[in-house]
């Protein structure tokens, strides 16, 4: 089918513009650069011919609109033109990359084929699109402007989305706020992320969005009064002053408005913060563009008082995407808050074209190569270091991704003074494993500023971060819940991966040995029990969670008991009178407790005496019952002083050494990571003895707490308490009420 003369029409006149645009924004240096643009028109041009978009539009039209968009919006060049021409010919047409390649250049063709392999991404199942966007990121590390370029295809398709069958829209406008937005963000193209947030909220909520847009619509000329009462003292007050500069009002955008309607669940009416005024100046050629920010904020804010809190410097430290400004919010006369953005023109331009633009002014080689400076070399480094770890599962990796996408930033220091950039809520962990893995996976601890700080400590910018580390640390799965960056959750991940095997044999062997201390057959009326109290699904999660040292047994009599009729005091083994000396648990002459009789001895909860203490019973009037004191408790004493008569002397441990008695230990220290688990390694690991609680409370790098354990005597115990004292950090150890 041939176009029409209709079509011949429209079609010259879009590419016209197109001219048009590049030569307004000069880039073309040669009319060779002018010939490449029309060869790559009229091959896209032949090879789409008979195809027609949804609109009805000839489908020429939407890779001319696409290069328009990347020269005029994002400030992309010659060959990008060229690329965005010839974007769909590969997928849609018989032409080749191997065509391509020899029509034009290698260069062009890798482009093009960038491209063609994103546009199969968005039309798989959701981990099948995972894969394949991690695949697309992998040609963003080539080429940053295939990206673009693939944004800029994003932002025409949006531009044209009423076209679309519903179901359509609703796909595409979920891929747009979930991953193109962010993304452009990240690019530092505010104006295409906002507007593609727009188009997707006007897609998929319209009402909504048509509710918004016609309230903002109505308090426009309210808002503009109240725009130019603002400026109007800051315009004079930078005039006097020789500054050369524009002000202008910037008004929220509908999405943005929707947003916070959304997260404080108020009405349009009770959002205050519409508008914000941006100053831009063009510098002096004598003063840093740095100093004339600082002085014009001085100028602002001796006319407007400011929230110290809310001053952002992203000229001293540019965010990763290369935006650079300085904001602050300041007091209104009307008394609402307003937010000013002071910047240069250059980073304006960054501002609104992004990477491009940074390029442009500091990086951009003859050849139009792309030089990435430091700062987003670090951002795509840390990509690279997420997608070059295969094993995560592409979803959760895509997840990261996109909530990286969208963090803000802060600055720290190593202990030489040199600045790293994390993402907001970074805490020591994340800084660790920025520093290197061998740090982050050995990490304690930190001196934040000289004072010690525990790894999950969440950083501010400007701090100075010194990593403690420990031969005998390790990760544990809750690290993953204090960590912010791709890289330290990769780590931690593998590193738990590695050790997950090893962990489960672990844990089913601890778990098995308390097991048969109970003398239980874990079967299956077990597992059911078990396995939903320790939040895991299946037996080897759940083993693998004990024996990383997640899940601690304590408690696991609770759970069984649940549907057992077995209870712990069943075990105690006192009894009153003479007895022999064999040990073997008979008793002579005796009153023992046994199940028949009920029970008779019960132990005192206020020493909580364990065998071979010294103890002393007080006989209960109403039941009958014997309490077991330990024979210096002061409790015991009170007791004597006014009911002598029940007091009941004679009362002993009968020794059976298969018995545990519960006791409970009293633990400070100065706090650190790692403490827990060195404990649990201790008491479990080397003594063997069961923990049923253990709780421990920091404050200030100190912590306290108490173990409850099982122990079989006294001698026990003080071993216990003995290998405690050992660990490192550990200042007090002692029996509670001893
Ligand atoms: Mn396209």
């Amino acid at each position: 089918m041939e176009y029409t003369e209709e079509d011949e029409r429209l079609i010259a006149e879009r590419f016209a513009e197109l001219v048009a645009v590049c030569e307004s924004k000069a880039i073309c240096h040669s009319d060779d650069d002018r010939a490449i643009i029309v060869r790559a028109f009229n091959v896209a041009k032949e090879a789409h011919k008979g195809v027609r978009r949804r609109s009805g539009e000839p489908y020429i039209t939407h890779p001319i609109a696409v290069a328009r968009i990347c020269v005029e919006e994002i400030g992309l060049g010659v060959k990008s033109v060229v690329a965005s021409l010839l974007h769909d010919v590969v997928e849609d047409t018989d032409l080749t990359v191997e065509d391509i390649s020899q029509m034009f250049t290698p260069k062009i063709a890798s482009m093009v084929d960038g491209l063609t392999k994103i546009s199969g991404v968005f039309n798989a199942e959701t981990s099948e699109q995972a894969e394949s966007f991690r695949k697309m990121l992998l040609t963003l590390l080539d080429d940053v402007r295939v990206i673009l370029i693939k944004i800029a295809d994003r932002l025409h398709n949006m531009r044209t989305l009423g076209a679309m069958p519903r179901e359509k829209q609703v796909k595409i406008t979920s891929e747009t706020i979930y991953l193109f937005a962010p993304l452009a963000y990240r690019l530092g193209l505010y104006a295409i992320k906002s507007e593609l947030e727009d188009l997707s909220l006007k897609y998929r909520f319209p009402e909504q969005y048509n509710e918004i847009e016609a309230k903002l619509e109505a308090t426009k000329r309210r808002r503009a009064e109240l725009i130019d009462k603002f400026d109007e003292p800051i315009i004079a007050r930078l005039r006097e002053n020789g500054v050369d500069f524009e002000i202008s009002g910037r008004v929220k955008s509908v999405y943005s408005v929707w947003r916070k309607m959304q997260s404080k669940q108020v009405p349009f009416e009770e959002i205050y913060d519409l508008f914000a005024v941006r100053i831009i100046f063009r510098p002096s050629p004598v003063i840093s563009e740095k100093t004339q920010c600082w002085y014009i904020y001085e100028l602002v804010t001796d006319i407007y008082p400011s929230r110290p809190d809310r001053l952002r410097d992203w000229i001293t430290y540019p965010k990763a995407n290369g935006y650079e400004a300085l904001h602050t919010t300041v007091m209104s006369p009307d008394g609402l808050w307003v937010e000013v953005q002071i910047r240069s023109e250059r980073m304006n331009q960054v501002a609104e074209q992004g990477v491009a633009a940074h390029w442009k002014h500091n990086y951009l080689t003859e050849d139009e190569e792309l030089l990435p400076d430091e700062k987003f070399d670090n951002w795509l480094g840390r990509i690279r270091d997420a997608l070059s770890s295969p094993t995560e599962n592409a979803v959760d990796f895509l997840d990261n991704f996109q909530r990286s996408l969208y963090t803000g930033e802060i600055v720290v220091f190593t202990p030489k003074g040199e600045s790293r950039q994390l993402l907001k809520g970074a805490t020591v962990l994340d800084f660790a494993f920025e520093i290197h893995s061998k740090l982050g996976v050995t990490a304690i601890g930190a001196k934040i500023n000289h004072k010690i700080e525990s790894i999950y400590t969440e950083l501010k910018s400007g701090d100075q971060i010194e990593v403690l580390t420990s031969k005998s640390a390790a990760p544990v799965v809750e690290w993953l819940d204090h960590v912010v960056t791709t890289k330290a959750k990769q780590h931690i991940k593998n590193y738990l991966r590695r050790n997950r095997q090893q962990s489960t044999e672990r844990g089913k062997e601890l778990f098995e040995a308390r097991m048969a201390e109970l003398g239980i057959v874990p079967g299956a009326r077990v597992f059911r029990k078990l396995l939903p109290a320790y939040h895991s699904s299946t037996k080897d999660e759940f083993y693998g969670k004990v024996g990383a040292g997640t899940v601690l047994l304590d408690g696991l009599q609770d759970v069984l008991r649940q549907n057992s009729a077995s209870k712990y005091l069943k075990f105690w083994t006192l009894f009153q009178g003479n007895r022999s000396d064999r040990d073997d648990g008979m008793v002579v002459g005796g009153r023992e407790w046994n199940e028949e009789e009920g029970r008779r001895f019960e132990i005192a909860e206020c020493c909580i005496p364990i065998p071979g203490d010294d103890v002393t019973g007080y006989r209960e009037p109403a039941s009958g019952k014997i309490v077991v004191h330990k024979t210096s408790c002061s409790e015991l004493t009170r007791l004597a002083s006014q009911h002598g008569e029940n007091i009941e002397t004679g009362i002993r441990w009968s020794s059976h050494k298969a018995m545990s008695y519960l006791s409970i230990i009293s633990l400070q220290g100065i706090d650190r990571v790692g403490i827990l688990l060195d404990l649990v390694g201790v008491i479990t690991g080397e003594l063997n003895i069961n923990i049923r609680e253990l709780r421990i409370q920091s404050h200030d790098g100190i912590f306290e707490g108490e173990v409850s354990l099982y122990v079989t005597s006294t001698d026990d115990l003080n071993a216990v308490i003995g290998k405690i004292k050992k660990i490192k950090g550990v200042d007090k150890a002692q029996r509670i009420n001893s």
